[in-house]
């Protein structure tokens, strides 16, 4: 039941607008299975090989995120059951990720994800990139660009991490209003365990949590 009960009030704080998407990452499927009898119905891997492997372990009604750098090599672990890949990082993923679903008959819903933070290792794309991904999007006819992820820097400072979600709800905002034709782009995926309600203020739709479900991870 503790798994229950944490998504049973963290849906409570959630306003009926914002997703909850279970961050199953490391964990058994039997703790995919507590959440999902709690009624939780999206679930989010970070690892190709672990998504593919869980996949066939859960029920058929799981609507799964893909949220992990995703190599070109891999798509097919991924894209065949994911129903959004939330974790676009380079022009080239999208290019591939495009060319794969048209290949493949399918329109995928994507988010693209900004490199928010300052520290140089981390994935993503920046905003002059999103910028003229979304000036040719119609070149990318195999994805359907849903909106923007993006992960806060990892500090205590809450007025650092409220600056950046607030960065990337206004980039949302720019977006939507430069590209009125955009369909469907509308999400705004920010928000993990230790800063969901910070994301939540600045105007999430979804928030990606692990560790408040689950626990902490083993590595
Ligand atoms: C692991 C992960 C999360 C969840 O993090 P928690 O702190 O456990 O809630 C969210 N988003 C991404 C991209 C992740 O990799």
């Amino acid at each position: 039941m503790r798994i229950a009960s944490k998504i049973n009030s963290l849906k409570r704080e959630l306003s009926s607008g914002v997703k909850l998407v279970a961050v199953s990452k490391f964990h058994p499927v039997q703790a995919l299975m507590e959440a999902y009898d709690a009624g939780q119905r999206a679930f989010a891997e970070s690892r190709p090989q672990e998504f593919a492997a869980k996949v066939p372990l859960m029920p058929a009604d799981v609507e799964w995120h893909f949220i992990g750098h995703l190599q070109t090599n891999k798509l097919k672990l991924v894209l065949p059951y994911a129903s959004m890949l939330q974790s676009v990082d380079s022009v080239h993923l999208l290019e591939a990720v495009s060319s794969w679903c048209m290949a493949a008959g399918k329109r995928m819903d994507v988010l693209l994800e900004l490199k928010l933070g300052a520290e140089e290792t981390k994935h993503g794309l920046s905003e002059e990139e999103i910028f003229d991904i979304m000036r040719r999007a119609a070149d990318y006819a195999g994805v359907r660009i849903r909106g923007l992820m993006g992960m806060a820097t990892n500090t205590d400072d809450a007025g650092v991490i409220k600056g950046e979600f607030l960065r990337m709800a206004e980039l949302k905002r720019r977006i939507a209003e430069a590209f009125p034709d955009a369909e469907g782009f509308d999400e705004l995926s920010i928000g993990m365990s230790s800063d969901y309600r910070i994301a939540l203020e600045a105007g999430s739709t979804m928030v990606r949590i692990g560790t408040s479900i689950f626990g902490p991870r083993e590595y």
